[in-house]
């Protein structure tokens, strides 16, 4: 039945995956701009969200809205109940051990600070090395930063090769006595590098070395079990996984965030308050001082539930054709460079186009309907290790097709058009 339809459907991918349908859940996808079918290939900044995360935040503010943890009434029970039914749900999406290792936070940026000025304010000092990749958002650089001017310690950063993949034999060789934390991505946002994270989490480990994993870009294309990862920390985002803006997750080893300071004081993170001394909560609560973004823990609950009914070696199996059909196609054009040619890639394409801007680029194929993202991508040091000033990115979920793919060869041809 499933092959029949994709006969009838040669503009779909021939995977198993039932795109067309899953198309449906996301109501966005069906809009028009510029009088064009939408084609959104800027999954890398925000993905759309399926009818069940919108329905699920509806649902929260008219029939379930109250403060939470607190409250003795019927509702804020409720919403308590919801709330903390999201949290196992994401302890089960990242496979954590405990529940209390999943903390809310507004999103990954939020989630590194945390534990760069959690973490890093307590147990690094004048000296110490902290070691990122030449791959990593501003997200996963500047908080560090902070911390070395704060601490006095030092960054040190894994090259990158040609095709955008780290070097592991660096890696290595960065490695030392002064090492006190490893922070990189799984997956890169400007290139879709996949790094080897289990392989850089050994290599740490036989060193004592915790890691910190931005996750950003991986949790919408890939499983992740932070237990057979080994990783100490890692940070997502629900905005990036299908789920609400202001909301993400930290996950950190309950050894771990049990030994670091609370990251904001106030409400709820708190057991005891007496102005001579406060006592402070208990994990998860510790790191969640404030009311929280509830609606979007609620809808993150939501996304994941929509990501556990989807087959995910067919989501595999359909981006890996969508990533291989988009490179041969675009780099049949003239004068495209693409940036970022690792062998283990996520689908993401950046390239350059021989003299024209990549503002330019986004522009024209704006008008005919087709969503990309021109720039630096927050991760200027990409740029500058490859020696352009910006690239157009077009990054794919598992809700895009073959034939939005030929809208986007097709609108790049035009720009070729205009600028030839
Ligand atoms: N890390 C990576 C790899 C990203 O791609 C992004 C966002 O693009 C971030 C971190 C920051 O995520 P957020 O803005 O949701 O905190």
């Amino acid at each position: 039945m499933k092959a029949a339809q994709d006969t009838q459907k040669p503009d779909l991918c021939p995977g198993l995956l039932d795109v067309e349908s899953i198309r449906k859940d996301f109501p966005l996808l069906a809009r028009k701009v510029h009088g064009k079918p939408l084609v959104y290939f800027d999954n890398g900044a925000t993905s759309q969200k399926p009818q069940a995360v919108i329905d699920a935040l509806k649902r929260y503010y008219t029939e379930e809205n109250s403060n939470i943890h607190r409250g003795v009434h019927y509702l804020s029970e409720l919403a308590t109940s919801l709330y903390e039914e999201a949290r196992k749900k994401l302890r089960r999406f990242v496979n954590a051990r405990r529940l209390e290792e999943i903390v809310f936070v507004r999103g990954t940026t939020e989630a590194i600070n945390l534990v760069a000025q959690s973490y890093g304010r307590k147990f690094l000092g004048a000296g110490d090395e902290i070691i990122v990749s030449a791959m990593e958002h501003h997200s996963n650089i500047v908080p560090w930063q902070m911390l070395c001017e704060q601490v006095g310690a030092r960054l040190r950063v894994i090259p990158i090769n040609h095709d955008g993949e780290l070097l592991l034999d660096e890696f290595r060789r960065l490695l030392n006595q002064r090492t006190k934390f490893v922070s990189l991505t799984h997956v890169s946002n400007a290139l879709g590098t996949v790094v080897p994270v289990k392989e850089v989490v050994k290599l740490a480990h036989a060193g004592g070395v915790p890691v910190l994993l931005d996750g950003a870009q991986a949790v919408p294309h890939l499983p992740v079990d932070v237990q057979e990862i080994d990783c100490d920390f890692y940070a997502f985002s629900g905005h990036k996984m299908f789920g609400p803006t202001g909301v993400g997750v930290l996950y950190g080893r309950a050894e771990l965030l049990d030994k670091m300071p609370p990251y904001q004081g106030g409400g709820d993170m708190i057991s005891l308050v007496t102005f001579e001394k406060t006592h402070y909560n208990v994990l998860p609560y510790k790191f969640e001082a404030g009311t929280p973004h509830i609606a979007g823990g609620i809808g993150l609950g939501a996304a994941v539930d929509y990501l556990a009914g989807l087959d995910w070696d067919q989501v595999a199996a359909h981006e890996r054709d969508l990533l291989e059909y988009a490179t041969q196609a675009i780099t049949k054009i003239d004068g495209l460079r693409i940036i970022g040619t690792a062998q283990e890639k996520a689908g993401v394409i950046s390239f350059v186009l021989d003299h024209v801007h990549a503002h330019d680029v986004g522009t024209i194929l704006d008008q005919e309907g087709v969503a990309v993202r021109a720039g630096h991508h927050c991760a200027m040091p990409v740029m500058q290790r490859f020696g352009v000033p910006a690239t157009t990115r077009a990054s794919f979920a598992f809700y895009n097709t073959r034939a939005e793919i030929d809208v986007l060869v097709g609108a790049l041809h035009r720009v070729l058009k205009v600028f030839g």
